[in-house]
């Protein structure tokens, strides 16, 4: 059996460290080709000396000099910005692209791989929020698979299999609901960074860990699932489900459900997404009812985390919208982390951007290209107005 060739775009991150701790396990079934880190030049260089990919990335130019330098004595091509990203996904070694990179950048890079007919094992959701339309159609042109990475995607992935031809009825996207479960508007408007940043269930990157809190999460996976699994708006409902032990549901047309569980942890649907169809071995801890005597669900509450209604909204007006949504929250996230807004103002002006900026149906790329730049420019200078 020939090895799996495997790229990791953001090996440095939270979904990143965990895909290489699944790659070491198996060293006869994967293999290495390249990893890519933005600036963590460090944590990129012991992971090179470690796994001895073919070829790194380091994003920031200023850092490229530093990890070349510690590379030189070894067999690893040293590489530095953006459009690099978008070469090394096309090398003949490469069979699969982890895309475990934060935001709109994951979207350039991933169209490269599938035009260099790679298979996509997907966690980078900006991507399909963004341009999902254009994305899934020129992977069926090109015969390329997306693999969903995402666990509540993973978990609807997993109950379809077998099932490709049974038409679904609709989805169910599981939800914790994140540090601000049953909060009011009132509670909100005094709630802090921190708070926000310690999630109930899951330890994960800074910008994923606010949108859990403030459910844009959830309205990016809703839109995710429309893409990965060709379903209408109405077919995708979410439900708060604190334990996160369900992943997700699926219903058929006879009413049968199937649901996925299992104790959270990344690592399941990372594997899954590289061996698939089949499943490893693994010492991952097992689930014990007796921990959890009950599962419990609730509806969210969208008035309050006003996020998860824009994004319907968004995916309802199709075209450019979703991208405008996506970058107005990547601007407003930014600027929260940086302590320049308050937890509310996140929804407030991603609102504002959405309903300002122009929509574009039947969008081409140069017109996401365009309209996300729109929305970040508005959204940044709005912020400058405060
Ligand atoms: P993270 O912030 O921990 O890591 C991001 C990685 O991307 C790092 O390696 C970083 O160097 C790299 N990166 C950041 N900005 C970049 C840029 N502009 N260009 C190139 N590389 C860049 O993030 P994460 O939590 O691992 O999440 C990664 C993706 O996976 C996100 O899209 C997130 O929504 C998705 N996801 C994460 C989890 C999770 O448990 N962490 C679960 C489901 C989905
Ligand atoms: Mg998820």
């Amino acid at each position: 059996m020939s090895k799996k060739g495997i790229a990791i775009l953001g090996s440095t991150g939270s979904i990143g460290t965990q895909a290489l701790e699944v790659i070491e396990k198996y060293p006869d079934f994967f293999d290495l080709q390249v990893i890519t880190a933005e600036k963590n030049a460090e944590l990129l260089i012991e992971q090179a000396l470690k796994f001895q990919p073919n070829a790194v990335v380091i994003g920031d130019e200023t850092k490229y000099q530093h990890v070349k330098e510690a590379l030189a004595k070894e067999p690893i091509h040293v590489y530095t910005g953006a459009e690099a990203l978008c070469q090394v996904v096309e090398m003949t070694e490469v069979h699969i692209v982890l895309t475990a990179l934060v935001g709109y950048a994951g979207l350039k890079p991933t169209l490269s791989a599938i035009d260099a007919k790679k298979d996509i094992a997907l966690a980078n959701k900006e991507t399909l929020v963004v341009a999902g339309e254009l994305v899934t159609k020129r992977a069926r042109e090109m015969g390329v698979n997306i693999y969903p990475v995402d666990s509540e995607h993973s978990a609807i992935f997993q109950c379809l299999t077998g099932e490709f031809h049974n038409p679904i009825e609709k989805i169910y996207l599981t939800a914790s609901g994140g540090p601000f479960r049953g909060f009011t508007h009132e509670q909100l408007k005094s709630v802090s960074l921190e708070q926000a940043l310690k999630h109930p269930n899951w330890s994960m990157g800074a910008k994923i860990t606010i949108d859990s809190a403030s459910l844009m999460n959830k309205g990016l996976e809703v839109i995710e699932a429309k893409w990965l699994f060709g379903l209408k708006p109405e077919q995708i409902d979410v439900i708060v489900h604190p334990q996160s032990i369900v992943h997700s549901l699926v219903q058929f047309t006879d009413g049968s459900m199937k649901a996925q569980m299992g104790l959270p942890d990344m690592k399941l649907p990372i594997q899954y997404a590289l061996t698939y169809p089949a499943r490893f071995q693994t010492d991952f801890p097992r689930f014990n009812f007796m921990d959890y005597p009950q599962l419990t669900f609730e509806q969210p509450d969208r008035k309050v985390f006003r996020n998860l209604d824009l994004a319907y909204e968004a995916m309802e007006m199709e075209g450019t919208a979703a991208c405008v949504l996506n970058a107005a929250n990547e601007i407003h996230v930014a600027a929260f982390l940086e302590r320049k807004i308050s937890f509310l103002q996140i929804a407030e002006f991603n609102e504002y951007i959405l309903k300002k900026v122009e929509n574009i149906l039947q969008p081409t790329y140069e017109h996401y290209v365009e309209k996300d730049r729109e929305a970040r420019d508005l959204a940044l200078q709005n912020l400058g107005s405060l």
